[in-house]
């Protein structure tokens, strides 16, 4: 039988605050286990809450920089659960007034351009870290790190609008682009400031009714985000070439394995017990105070790439390459305002810039050729002085070296 794929995407992003979701403990990851703590987010009795402005509003950003509405009236709820690594025994989270909903997210793949709606973002805190005795001196015991718990995130939830293990990596790569350049979290899913949760279900092409979703948790790259998608797919398209039912459930993504297998089943899953939390009053949220945040609002990757192709008349995707991050629009865009022909520094960057970035497992914040020094050895080239050839070999030497280009041509005769 042939299916169609259905994908929705939850993904959890840390928001860039210097301090806690509701209280004044630092968010610097990687500090001594259980340094970052105080009353409120270890949960003692009698602390009150009070809300980061400066989450919020990172939050709102987020809201806007995906197209979302901001909702006027938003509260927090608390979603209760036990688990070790949850001090209050409850979350606090948003539930039925989320602070953003309606947005959506441009997609594109294989040429083909696609809108994916998000159904809403909403800000919740973090929970804390269970580090199991396997990895320590003791096996049979676990230890818990709550350096983590009360670090502000934001829920971004999808519609399940995609339809490809491949879709569903692009609109990572857009909403993280998006997330980076508007420097709302840095997005380091090393350490876990982005995690995804995928749900998935298949139907028969040309069927109405969505089938049984199943959901991979904690999945922590783009890559795994798409082979776990993969086969999951396969799974259950086996599942119902039997004639049986998919279960409704939450599973886990093993990347050795290259397979996923259950958590919990529907049956086992929380009744959560969502109610407004008392101890924080609801967020009024007026339309100057929107407006003041669209301000500051950069330029969005999708607006930099159309400009990019008009206002330098480079190829869509050159656009796409240069602008997958800020700093290399950034280098880019200083080459060209000192050398005014964009499709050959752009084949330059596209080239050898980033082949030796790569080879060196460097960002192009760490290059060591400027723009300027870079567009020093295309104007020996333009200028007749080297050919195209010897600039390659010119090139690899500064970025070794860090001579200039004119320098290395002297030294070596190469004119
Ligand atoms: P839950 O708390 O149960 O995970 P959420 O509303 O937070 O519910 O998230 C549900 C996610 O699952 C959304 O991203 C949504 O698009 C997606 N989804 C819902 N139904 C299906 C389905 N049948 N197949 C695939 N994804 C689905
Ligand atoms: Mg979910
Ligand atoms: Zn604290």
């Amino acid at each position: 039988m042939n299916y169609e794929m259905v994908i929705g995407l939850e993904v959890h992003v840390q928001l860039k605050t210097q301090s806690k979701i509701f209280c004044s403990c630092s968010t610097t990851f990687g500090k001594p286990a259980n340094e970052n703590t105080c009353p409120v987010c270890l949960g003692m009795p009698g602390v009150l809450p009070v809300l980061n402005k400066e989450a919020l509003q990172l939050a709102m950003k987020a809201c806007l920089s995906t197209n979302c509405r901001i909702t006027p009236m938003n509260r927090f709820a608390r979603k209760n659960y036990f688990y070790p690594d949850l001090p209050k025994g409850y979350q606090i989270s948003q539930f039925e007034l989320p602070l953003g909903v309606g947005g959506y997210i441009n997609i594109q793949t294989n040429g083909v351009k696609k809108k994916i709606g998000l159904t809403r973002i909403h800000m919740e805190e973090d929970a804390g870290k269970l580090i199991h005795g396997e990895n320590l001196d003791s096996p049979d015991k676990s230890y818990v790190d709550f350096n983590r718990t009360g670090v502000p995130l934001v829920e971004i939830v999808s519609e399940p609008e995609l339809r490809s293990g491949e879709e569903a990596r692009e609109y990572l790569t857009q909403l993280k682009s998006i997330l980076d350049y508007a420097e709302i979290s840095d997005c380091n899913m090393e350490e876990g400031s982005l995690r995804c949760d995928a749900n998935v279900s298949i139907r028969p092409i040309g069927q109405k009714e969505f089938g049984t979703r199943t959901e991979i948790k904690n999945l922590n790259s783009f890559k795994f985000v798409q082979k776990a998608i993969e086969y999951e797919v396969a799974r259950q398209a086996k599942i119902l070439d039997q004639g049986e039912r998919v279960k409704q459930e939450t599973r886990l993504y093993d990347s050795d394995r290259g397979e996923t297998f259950p958590m919990r089943s529907k049956e086992e899953a929380f009744d959560y017990r969502y109610f407004p939390d008392p101890d924080l009053v609801p967020i009024i949220i007026d339309n100057a105070w929107v407006e003041r945040i669209l301000k500051t609002i950069p330029e969005l990757p999708e607006q930099k790439r159309e400009r990019f192709v008009s206002s330098y008349k480079i190829p869509e995707y050159d656009a796409g390459v240069l602008t997958s991050s800020k700093p290399l629009a950034d280098y880019f865009e200083q080459c060209a305002n000192q050398f005014p022909q964009p499709k050959i520094i752009s084949n330059w960057i596209m080239g050898d810039l980033l082949r030796e970035l790569k080879k060196d497992g460097k960002e192009i914040g760490e290059c060591p050729v400027s723009p300027s020094e870079f567009v020093d050895l295309l104007k020996l080239i333009d200028s007749g002085t080297i050919s195209g050839n010897i600039a390659k070999g010119v090139f690899e030497e500064m970025y070794q070296t860090q001579k200039p280009a004119g320098r290395i041509v002297e030294e070596k005769e190469l004119t």
